[in-house]
């Protein structure tokens, strides 16, 4: 990025292109399922969600299925803080009912029941398929994409569910001319133990939205990528290109970033390092199960989560984080932790230990 700035800090991106946009781009297209290979680039996370949302229109507009404009999501879901990301966040814990009537409401699924918390069910059979199936025979005709964050739902709820859904899920959504979306902004490059977390499930989506870890946490920035044939669907349309030209597209300094933090993740390392920080977090937060308050403890990848029965007093958390040095910040009843794959098991211990703290004072 620094030395970006002193070459091209930022350009338009209509009608040109630049060094660090292709160079990210190859970098995408080579970590990124097969398929996957046309790339939008976005200003933030929920922008690309926004945007996700916005292509999946304008290409079954494009195909002639002009009633297809609502969406499909399961329960639990954390999308974004924009309108239409808005929409399919979770309507309870999200903002439907702060903003009434001004949020539109979507189809709500519940969400796959079929958890993965201490061992991985081998049959995930009966995981909510049947009202996903049901609402596609019954709305399907206009709906235009089902999206939803693939096994882990983060600022949701952090729950992970069977990934088994996933792929169910996709078949049923073709048989219904529904395109499937993966918001991986949570998730992409290697939180959950696997590159993507739609790898767990060997599915892959229509579309994929990307951020956070795109740019290690330097500067907001993101990507949603699709396939040729919805890209060519879109071209195909009235406007003739996809709708969206936000003035910081492909910022130059961001996807410098976005080179710098995949050439990381192209090493492999990222592999080891999360193997490494679940094994340790699987033991070390284990003991939090037998404290009273604690529903459930669960670990996936680089994800560690304390569930608690309650709400957690955000002023416990506080003072914990004064007392222990560690500044955790839990959302309802979750004490969670996503450390840095670089962090060294000294420092995985010692979040660990405050997590276990702050779930013995929390209830
Ligand atoms: C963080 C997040 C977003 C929103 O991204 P911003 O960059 O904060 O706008 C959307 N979806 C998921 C799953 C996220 O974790």
């Amino acid at each position: 990025m620094k030395a970006q700035i002193d070459t091209l800090p930022h350009v338009m991106f209509g009608g040109l292109t630049h060094d660090p946009a292709i160079e990210l781009g190859r970098k995408l297209v080579g970590l990124l399922p097969g398929g996957l290979d046309r790339i939008f680039y976005c200003d933030s996370g929920s922008v690309s969600v926004e945007v996700a949302m916005k292509m999946a229109v304008q290409y079954q507009i494009a195909t002639g299925h002009t009633e297809k404009v609502e969406f499909a999501t399961i329960r639990g879901g954390y999308h974004g803080d924009t309108w239409k990301a808005m929409s399919v966040c979770d309507p309870v814990n999200g903002m439907h009912g702060l903003f009434r009537g001004a949020v539109q409401i979507q189809h709500f699924l519940p969400r796959p029941p079929v958890q993965i918390s201490h061992d991985w069910p081998e049959d995930a059979r009966d995981n909510g398929l049947a009202a996903l199936s049901k609402l596609l025979i019954d709305k399907g005709h206009k709906i235009a994409a089902l999206i939803l964050e693939p096994v882990v739902q983060g600022a949701g709820g952090m729950y992970f569910y069977h990934p088994q859904y996933l792929k169910e899920a996709k078949a049923l959504c073709e048989a219904h001319d529904v395109l499937l979306i993966f918001d991986e902004i949570a998730t992409g490059f290697g939180r959950t133990g696997a590159l993507f977390a739609s790898d767990l499930a060997d599915t892959t989506p229509d579309i994929i939205c990307l951020g956070k870890a795109l740019t290690g946490g330097h500067i907001s920035f993101a990507a949603t990528v699709t396939s040729r044939k919805i890209a060519d669907g879109i071209g195909n349309s009235e406007a003739g290109v996809f709708m969206h030209g936000p003035t910081y597209m492909a910022n130059p300094l961001a996807c410098a970033a976005g080179v710098a933090s995949l050439s990381l993740i192209e090493t492999g390392n990222w592999k080891t390092q999360t193997a490494a920080i679940e094994t340790q977090l699987t033991a070390e937060l284990a003991p939090a199960r037998a404290l009273p308050g604690v529903r459930d403890v669960r670990v996936l990848g680089a994800i560690g989560v304390i569930e608690m029965e309650e709400w957690v007093d955000p002023s416990v958390a506080h003072n914990a984080a004064i007392t222990t040095g560690v500044w955790l910040r839990p959302f309802a009843h979750n004490i969670y932790c996503m450390p840095p794959f670089v962090t060294p098991p000294d420092e995985v211990s010692r979040v660990s230990a405050a997590m276990v703290q702050l779930a013995k004072g929390a209830p």
